[in-house]
């Protein structure tokens, strides 16, 4: 996850506060002993803190506005200065607080990342426009709320003194074995510590279904994810320390199910997307249709934060190229001359929004949304068409359980009181 506002889950509401290691993606932080010397502290996102002969050995940095708030609850408990970092990715609220987290006057520590970190770094700088309106969409669900940002990306006091593919090093008579998966992004690291059998899962576990499907984001790697969370597991962990949430420790059995139960879910999204891309090369909306994901109630497969269709997606774009497989969708009409057409064989736009309020009261939201899209595209200029639109758009928000979901159509909403048109 890329965030680190002071509300990121705008849309979200009943965030629990208080420390429990079921509290979810939406426990808000604090600071505990995991093993002796070893403390996990969270703002948001996850730190894991080891003190060594030799100093200490961070997972994770946080974020620029975080890691003030991370940095006065580890000098509670230890003056020792930083010796070495391993970033688990480049996201934001993960690689971006370092400077906070120094003891005062120490020499610089050793940064460890993947050297995939490198890309990311510049694609953020090449990309700043796009990442502030999907930003805006999927954190704020309003492109005229600015979510903040821009943060130094590639900034000199962020950058990594060591790449590595994989490594196992040693500090102050501690180990740590560093891997190497791709997962929510290309340069996820994960850190196993044999000494306290601790593992950091960086975000490739954060109390929630994997965020493996985002809408908006480059290429996620759900089959790799999986085999990651089973080379974790196959390390039989005490304690889990997670990217967003809080730890498990001393319970190596529960650390089992979180790790098995969510490759099991990426795994069977997978198999079932693949096996249907297999089955003639359907257009998408039907692969779509037919996946059926696992069903699970537990807490850490909980369709908060991004969902099962949306990871269905990821692969079908991964494997089956960009096109829908709707044919006339490979060199489409314009939005306006196709809203044009529909508006004009519908008797116009009243009866089209009608019929469009009719389906969202019986709920079949995603029927109205088309139907709404068509309106709104070809009276764009029109007050009413673009309120009625909006309150479908926020009916639709209202249905979901995601917060990549509930954001985009509450976002759709505010496009539509602004008659922006999606854009
Ligand atoms: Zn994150």
């Amino acid at each position: 996850m890329t965030v680190n506002s002071a509300n990121p889950f705008s849309a979200r509401r009943g965030a629990r506060d208080e420390f429990s290691d079921d509290a979810g993606i939406f426990w808000r932080g604090g600071r505990i002993e995991i093993a002796p010397g070893t403390w996990f502290l969270s703002h948001f996102s996850g730190v894991t803190a080891f003190e060594t002969a030799d100093g200490l050995v961070l997972v994770d940095a946080s974020s620029e506005p975080s890691s003030g708030h991370i940095a006065d609850r580890l000098r509670e408990v230890t003056s020792a200065p930083v010796h070495t970092v391993v970033y688990t990715h480049g996201h934001r609220d993960h690689a971006y607080g370092l400077p906070a987290l120094l003891a005062e006057g120490q020499a610089p520590p050793e940064v460890i990342a993947h050297p995939a970190i490198l890309d990311r770094f510049d694609r953020y700088g090449a990309l700043s426009g796009y990442n502030e309106a999907v930003r805006n969409r999927q954190f704020a669900g309003d492109p005229q709320n600015g979510f903040p940002g821009p943060v130094t990306y590639g900034a000199p006091e962020h950058l990594p003194t060591r790449l590595v593919e994989s490594a196992t090093i040693t500090v102050g008579g501690c180990t740590f074995e560093i891997h190497h998966a791709r997962g929510e992004t290309d340069d996820a690291l994960w850190v196993w510590n044999p000494d306290h059998e601790v593992v950091c899962t960086g975000d490739l576990f954060i109390w929630a279904v994997p965020n493996a499907g985002n809408p908006q984001k480059v290429q996620r790697y759900p089959w790799e994810w999986a085999a990651a969370l089973r080379e974790m597991a196959a390390k039989r962990p005490r304690t889990l320390c997670p990217g967003h949430g809080g730890p498990v420790v001393d319970d190596p059995d529960k650390v089992q199910r979180m790790l098995l139960e969510t490759a099991a879910y990426l795994e069977q999204i997978v198999e079932q997307t693949i096996a249907l891309l297999n089955d003639g090369a359907p257009p998408h909306v039907d692969i779509v249709h037919a996946v059926r994901p696992p069903e699970s109630d537990a807490p850490w497969l909980r369709p908060v934060y991004d969902e099962a269709e949306f990871i269905v997606r990821n692969v079908i774009r991964y494997f089956g190229g960009w096109w829908s497989g709707r044919p006339s969708e490979l060199k489409p009409a314009s939005r306006t001359s196709l809203a044009a057409a529909v508006v004009g064989l519908s008797g116009g736009v009243e009866p089209l929004l009608a019929e469009a309020e009719r389906a969202t009261a019986d709920g079949e939201l995603r029927l109205a949304c088309h139907l709404a899209d068509w309106a709104l595209e070809h009276a764009r200029d029109d007050h009413s068409v673009r309120a009625r639109t909006a309150a479908i758009y926020l009916a639709r928000a209202e249905s979901e359980t995601s917060l990549m979901a509930i954001n985009l159509f509450r976002s759709a909403a505010s496009y539509a009181t602004l008659g922006r048109d999606f854009r």
